[in-house]
């Protein structure tokens, strides 16, 4: 089973990514995450991605599948849980044809739905423990210290791409992109939406019955 979660930022794609990859044994492709890990090494193209991100921009389409052809080729008995990508209609249908190759196929879309007020809340008040990775809000969280983890008391940080300047800017990228996107895919039928208002139970067991379903 391949599903692919298309989402604005901030509305816990992530999570429900983790979720799905949980439940269902299905490898985890975030985009984000890959980048992310490529701006880290000090390469020029790490550098390049970074200042991308950092600028709330998209990654070119060509380098993005690149990336993401190396990877699923080298992932070889799982579903996979797409987070992230695509983005674009032109990696919509790159996929695709680099899913036909090794006898895959797109089964299910998830299409989460937030309003922008409520996605920008959470996007400038989400942190990130610098050691084991859980994910915080400063506004909605009960921290017991705002600035160390509940669970490790390590350091929490946030991302750079997490302010109100670039948080419009990504939100406006995804109206604007996730359109053509979302048709492609009702096109072929497999196109579900969910309200990501709710809290990650709700959202993951309204999701769970959509799978289910088939
Ligand atoms: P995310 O963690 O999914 O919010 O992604 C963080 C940032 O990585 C995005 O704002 C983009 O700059 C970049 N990115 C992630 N996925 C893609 C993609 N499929 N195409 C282009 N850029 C991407």
């Amino acid at each position: 089973m391949n599903i692919v979660l298309i989402a604005p930022p901030a509305s816990g794609k992530g999570t429900q990514a983790q979720m799905l990859k949980d439940k269902y044994n299905l490898y985890h492709l975030s985009t984000g995450d890959l980048l992310r890990n490529i701006s880290k090494d000090g390469s020029e193209l790490g550098i390049k991605v970074k200042n991308i991100i950092d600028e709330g921009k998209l990654i070119d389409d060509d380098l993005m599948i690149e990336i993401v052809k190396e990877k699923i080729y080298s992932i070889k008995n799982n579903g996979i849980i797409f987070d992230g990508f695509p983005r674009t209609l032109n990696q919509a249908i790159k996929l695709d044809e680099m899913l036909k190759e090794i006898n895959k196929k797109i089964d299910n879309v998830i299409v989460l739905e937030i309003d922008k007020e409520i996605a920008l809340k959470r996007s400038i008040g989400r942190v990130a423990c610098s050691n084991c990775g859980n994910i915080y809000n400063i506004y909605f969280d009960d921290l017991k210290n705002p600035l160390k983890c509940n669970n490790c008391n390590n350091e929490l940080i946030k991302r750079n791409d997490d302010t109100e300047e670039k948080f419009n800017l990504r939100f406006d990228s995804y109206v604007k992109n996730s359109k053509k996107l979302i048709e492609y895919y009702e096109k072929k039928n497999i196109v579900n939406f969910v309200s990501s208002l709710n809290d990650k139970e709700t959202v993951f067991a309204e999701i769970k019955n959509i799978i289910n379903r088939g």
